[in-house]
């Protein structure tokens, strides 16, 4: 999949708000992905739904989400800077 070039070598932790998580997801070009239920959270590899998107983060040139679980977050989190 490719991803805008902004996103490529970043590895940026985003906490998602109900108000953006759709643009975000748009612009990164998952949305169509996470509302089919095709993606899975990168820690826990439950379904995440759009309603269960908790994080948004560039890992190896790869974009993941984690669920909204706290444990998937925070390990999302920990990815920053790496
Ligand atoms: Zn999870």
């Amino acid at each position: 999949m490719l991803m805008p070039k902004r996103w490529r070598d970043r590895t940026t932790v985003r906490a998602v708000h109900d108000d953006d998580i759709e643009n975000l997801l748009r612009d990164l070009g998952i949305f169509d992905d996470v509302l089919e239920g095709k993606l899975t959270c990168d820690v826990c590899d439950e379904q995440v739904t759009l309603a269960k998107v908790g994080a948004i983060f560039v890992r190896d040139g790869v974009v993941r989400i984690a669920c909204t679980n706290e444990d998937c977050c925070a390990v999302a989190f920990a990815q920053k800077g790496r």
